[in-house]
């Protein structure tokens, strides 16, 4: 079995960095950038224009950035394997990564494997029923879809999330609906304001939705107010999940000390686990920030500490 020095496990601006820094430091990175387990690139993919991430003064797209970062990561010679991580074994030494057609061996391990849309458990909207029937968790993914073309929609959440995918749909929806289960947005406030002073996107506040409609396809939402408990049934084309996401730790078979909301735990100011030789980096460890550019950070962060473990095991990897 071949034995490398350091894998990476995904492939967002956290893997993608981490694989850049890594493969410059001479340490020739295996990157899993993931195939059924997500778009490779990771959130990014499902985005539209990113206009936070400094560099891009007049903003790039999320897939842009991902091609840009997975080029620079090859570049400097990142074996890329297109496969999803099954298992690893961390009690061993070299450490087993168990990809869906290639298992390594690897001194030193970064996960970098994102975090993925949550949904909520609405009646008619599991699978089997609604779900991918006018139901999604990316607007972005799923928007331009005929199906939701000059319908009314309805997307829940109070974050940035929600507003970014309502303010997307207005594309081809006739309205777009926020129902936000509170008075007031978790979104950032330029964030906010475009929700709130756009034309075709109306706040429901105080509300979630509890029940969804339809033959095959969504047809009607139930909106109930949660302040008075009232419910009133709405025409709708389509509902949209944005109410945040689940780190992507289930290969990872609780041999890493997490979060009690998922998240990896490192050692503060590290991206350091809880196993010496396993670093975390991006949205698996991060439930404050959850930008790409902090994701970014913790990649090259996590590539710089990998370089000086290997160094400190005494060239075992050479
Ligand atoms: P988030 O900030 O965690 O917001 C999730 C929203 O969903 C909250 O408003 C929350 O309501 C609501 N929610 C959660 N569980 C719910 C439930 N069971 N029922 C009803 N509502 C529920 O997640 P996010 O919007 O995905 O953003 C995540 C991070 O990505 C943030 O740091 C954000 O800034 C960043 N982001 C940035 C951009 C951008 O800058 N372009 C775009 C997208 C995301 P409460 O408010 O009541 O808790």
């Amino acid at each position: 079995m071949k034995v490398v020095k350091v894998a990476i496990v995904g492939s967002g601006p956290a893997g993608y960095t981490a694989a850049i820094y890594a493969a410059r430091a001479k340490l020739e990175p295996t990157l899993f950038e993931g195939f059924y387990s997500g778009p490779a690139g990771g959130q990014l993919m499902t985005t539209t224009d990113v206009e936070n991430y400094p560099g891009f003064s007049e903003g790039i797209t999320g897939p842009a950035l991902m091609e840009e970062c997975r080029k620079q990561a090859a570049r400097f010679g990142t074996e890329i394997l297109t496969e999803d991580v099954k298992n690893v074994d961390l009690s061993c030494h070299p450490f087993l990564v168990e990809g869906a057609k290639t298992k390594i061996k690897a001194h030193a391990l970064i996960v970098a494997t994102g975090a993925t849309a949550k949904r909520l458990e609405i009646p008619g909207a599991g699978d089997g029923e609604l779900w991918q029937k006018g139901i999604s968790a990316c607007a972005v993914c799923d928007g331009a879809m005929p199906l939701f073309r000059d319908k009314e929609l309805y997307v829940i959440g109070g974050g940035d999330s929600a507003v970014e995918e309502a303010v997307y749909l207005t594309k081809y929806a006739s309205k777009v609906y926020i129902v936000h289960r509170r008075d007031e947005l978790r979104a950032s406030k330029i964030m906010a304001e475009r929700a709130l002073n756009h034309p075709k996107v109306e706040l429901l506040w105080h509300s979630v939705i509890s029940r969804v409609v339809g033959k095959e396809f969504v047809e009607k939402v139930m909106i109930k107010n949660v302040e008075d408990g009232k419910e009133e049934e709405r025409v709708a084309g389509g509902l949209f999940f944005a109410i945040g996401h689940t780190p992507n730790t289930a290969f990872l078979n609780g041999q890493l000390r997490l979060h009690g909301n998922g998240y990896i735990v490192v050692e503060p100011g590290t991206t350091k686990t809880n196993v010496q030789g396993v670093f975390a980096a991006g949205d698996v460890q991060d439930h404050v920030y959850r930008q790409a550019v902090t994701a970014a950070g913790t990649g090259c962060m996590a590539a710089l500490e990998v370089e000086r473990w290997l160094g400190h095991q005494g060239d075992e990897s050479s």
